[in-house]
């Protein structure tokens, strides 16, 4: 025990959020058990449950690697290399990648952890979520070939961000391994989503909800409320449809020199100048604006392989989508806490539809759990498809509510990500009545004129801002 060490408060829990830039590392200390069960490692009493949810920052972010390793030093300082619980949320590099720099990876090598959650979709021994990983690889794989052949045709910059995603994703597999490592790691879950709420035998004053990420299908490919998840599952399918036409490709590319772009076998192929001269080829798929012209846009060519960038893109949309959300009650004041990760609108609707079991007496359904909630850790940074109105953010009552958004703005505009969004940031600040805590902002300065005196005070007392971290305390 030192002194630089996280307390616990005497009821309730801490929140810590790094400001290291746009990425989530959450440490969370609750009071631990001070009578433990004989299985659980021993704890004395008065010391104290540390929780970790995610721990990365964004590719890009000027000087990641020693902000990540300052990270981690304070991370170990705080809980002398013992961490009880770590929740990956999900597979994405600002989530994860302090566990892959090299100065970080170094100072987490030696920590212990007691147990590690991840998304039910990464366990290796689950039927569905096989079937989901296939359909996963077999598009990284169709996106290895998309990006050779783009850059055999010339297509350079498109290969390049193609090549990108699937070196990041590389990595971040990498990272993901580090934290279930058996040699750190004393157990894995992949728990599935539930109103059963799990709970620890060394943190007897906490129990958690695990919300998303659902096991539909449907709804796990729902990114946003515009477009239901009926056109999501269409979209799934016919974007399959094009792996599969990619990959067909393998052979060829792989045996012949020439044509390595083109879907058809060359004995089937009619070449641009051949059919230019060609009534039928003019009519049905035109080659320019003059009349009797067809729609060009028949054509396929080397285009066609363009539909792949896009889905490069629905592949890290859909991997926000696979979060799995949590809801932290604290057992002794009915308090709530809600981490989300990065779930989008189908994640998030999937709560709501989870079911109270006959035999789950005393457990909390969704509505009750909303309507407790005295902390919010903003999903996916802010964005505008990470939380969702009427069905999330207007059902949690509580007045003590408070929220805090990992997000770094500069970075934000550097990507053209309309983060936080202001419409979204406007309705928490009217929800929680200014208690809304920035990564890269100070702390507001004066009261909000909606809070009481003692209301800011109050808030204030339970905040402490560091030039590496905000910590709030959640008391009950
Ligand atoms: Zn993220």
């Amino acid at each position: 025990m030192t002194d630089r060490m996280m307390k616990a408060p005497e009821s309730g829990v801490k929140v810590r959020m790094y400001r290291q830039g746009l990425g989530d590392c959450f440490l969370l200390a609750f009071p631990a058990n001070k009578a433990p069960a004989k299985k659980t490692p021993a704890k004395k009493a008065g010391e104290t449950f540390y929780m970790l949810i995610d721990c990365g920052v964004l590719m890009g972010t000027p000087d990641a690697a020693e902000q990540m390793k300052a990270v981690a030093s304070s991370i170990k300082d705080s809980t002398c290399g013992k961490i009880d619980l770590v929740v990956i949320s999900h597979e994405h590099y600002d989530h994860l990648s302090g566990f892959g720099f090299e100065g970080s990876q170094q100072i987490f090598k030696d920590f212990t952890f007691g147990q590690v959650w991840v998304p039910w979709v990464a366990d290796k021994t689950d039927g569905q979520a096989l079937k989901l990983r296939k359909d996963m690889e077999m598009q990284l794989h169709a996106l290895e070939i998309t990006a050779r052949l783009m850059k055999a045709s010339g297509n350079e910059k498109s290969a390049a961000a193609i090549n990108e995603l699937l070196g990041v994703s590389k990595k971040v597999q990498e990272q993901l391994q580090f934290v279930l490592d058996k040699k750190r790691a004393r157990a894995q879950l992949y728990p599935k989503p539930s109103l059963k709420p799990l709970t620890l035998d060394n943190a007897p004053g906490a129990r958690f909800y695990v919300l998303g990420p659902p096991t539909d299908e449907k709804l796990l490919h729902q990114m946003d409320a515009s477009r239901d998840g009926e056109i999501y599952e269409l979209a799934r399918k016919k974007r399959m449809a094009l792996v599969n036409a990619v990959l067909s490709l393998e052979d060829k590319a792989k045996t012949e020199e020439t044509g390595k772009f083109l879907p058809f076998d060359p004995g089937l192929e009619i070449s641009e100048a051949n059919a230019k001269g060609d009534e039928f080829f003019r009519a049905n798929y035109g080659f320019g604006s003059s009349p009797g012209q067809g729609a060009e846009w028949r054509r396929i060519d080397a285009d066609w392989l363009m539909a792949m960038e896009e889905l490069a893109l629905a592949y890290d949309h859909f991997l926000n989508n696979t979060s799995l959300a949590l809801a932290i009650e604290l057992t002794k004041s009915g308090k709530v806490l809600i981490f989300p990760g990065d779930a989008q609108v189908g994640n998030i609707l999937s709560w709501s539809q989870l079911k109270k079991e006959e035999d789950e007496d005393g457990h909390s359904s969704m509505d009750e759990l909303f309507k407790r909630t005295v902390f919010y850790k903003v999903g996916h940074h802010g964005s505008h498809n990470a939380t969702l109105k009427e069905k999330e953010l207007e059902k949690m009552a509580s007045k003590e509510l408070a929220a805090m958004i990992p997000v770094n703005q500069e970075m934000a505009r550097k990507k053209k990500w309309n983060m936080p969004f202001p419409h979204l940031l406007d309705a928490l600040k009217e929800k929680t009545r200014g208690r809304v805590i920035i990564l890269d902002q100070d702390l507001p300065k004066n009261r909000p004129q909606e809070l009481s005196q003692k209301e800011w005070t109050d808030f204030k007392n339970n905040v402490t801002e560091t030039e590496h971290y905000f910590e709030y305390t959640v008391n009950g």
